[in-house]
């Protein structure tokens, strides 16, 4: 993973655009105190989601207890989880109208069930309010502890996420405080513990893996019953974090999507801004 800097292509290069549905959605989301992943992480597409209007909830915090060189999220002290989060989104989901929600959270190593109570109070919360909506959670590893992934499991999100972020030789680097093993181990146990939940996954390519590691990933995730696969590019959010080694070309993005529906995946997304959460709604299965 040598530092290879390059010119951003045009096919990895998206403008933000600024329009009063954008700014109504920042507004809402400070009013009501909440943290998304998609500033907290930078993510390149803000305007398209924020405009929409959607935001992936990020819940337990805005400082994260592990550092990830790819993330941009804040790591260090968290503080104690706030029990009045649940209904904070709840609101936010009414005013904004969603449909489908998605809930992540930054990694809580300090909290003994990792975070579990709060994403569980989310998803109950939620679906106290609206039986049809979808509700799709994105969570840590939680340790690999089954006890943790129960709880979150039994409120009944229809999708889990976990996200595998890589291929299995940069996790040293990219995800230090992270088992490959141990993520994989999380969506078997998500699946064998509830099958009719949609287990889904994420990869950031243009780290300098080759197509074969991508490609033993989704086999490794097809083994554990993976169902849903989002490949993106990995764009640097910050100097501090990992720089990008490879802008990965279209045509490749289009070849790991057919070759991952050849696998079996249900669902695939893949390209150069596709995220864990880009237009997520479009993933469910009806
Ligand atoms: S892709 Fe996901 S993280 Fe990025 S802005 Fe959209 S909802 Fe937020």
């Amino acid at each position: 993973m040598a530092n290879i800097a390059q010119r951003i292509p045009k096919w990895s290069t998206k403008r933000v655009q600024i329009n009063p549905s954008l700014h109504r959605t920042k507004g809402l989301l400070r009013d009501l105190r909440l943290n998304t992943v998609c500033e907290s992480a930078r993510c390149p597409n803000i305007s398209d989601c924020f405009s929409k209007p959607t935001a992936t909830f990020m819940i337990l915090g805005d400082v994260c207890s592990r550092q990830c060189s790819f993330c941009s999220v804040k790591n260090g002290e968290p503080m104690p989880p706030d029990i009045s989060e649940p209904e904070r989104i709840l609101e936010a989901v009414k005013r904004l109208n969603l449909k489908h929600v998605v809930i992540t959270s930054v990694t809580r190593d300090d909290l003994s069930d990792g975070g579990a109570r709060l994403f569980a109070e989310v998803v109950m919360r939620l679906r106290d309010y609206n039986r049809s909506l979808i509700i799709e959670v994105l969570t840590p590893d939680f340790n690999g502890s089954k006890d943790a992934l129960k709880k979150v499991i039994d409120a009944r999100p229809h999708i889990f996420n976990h996200n595998m972020e890589t291929v299995p030789k940069f996790y040293p680097i990219v995800r230090p405080q992270a088992d490959y093993k141990r993520s994989l181990i999380v969506l078997k146990n998500i699946k064998e513990m509830s099958p009719a939940i949609y287990t889904k996954s994420g990869i950031m390519v243009g780290l300098g893996e080759a197509e074969k590691e991508v490609i033993d990933v989704m086999k490794d995730l097809r083994s554990v019953g993976c169902d849903f696969i989002t490949i993106g590019q990995y764009l640097q959010p910050r100097k501090e974090n990992l720089p990008v080694y490879e802008y990965v070309r279209p045509e490749v993005f289009d070849k790991y999507k057919e070759i991952a529906g050849e696998q079996g995946f249900l669902k695939v997304a893949s390209g150069p801004f596709v995220r864990s959460s880009f237009n997520a709604e479009e993933m469910i299965i009806t």
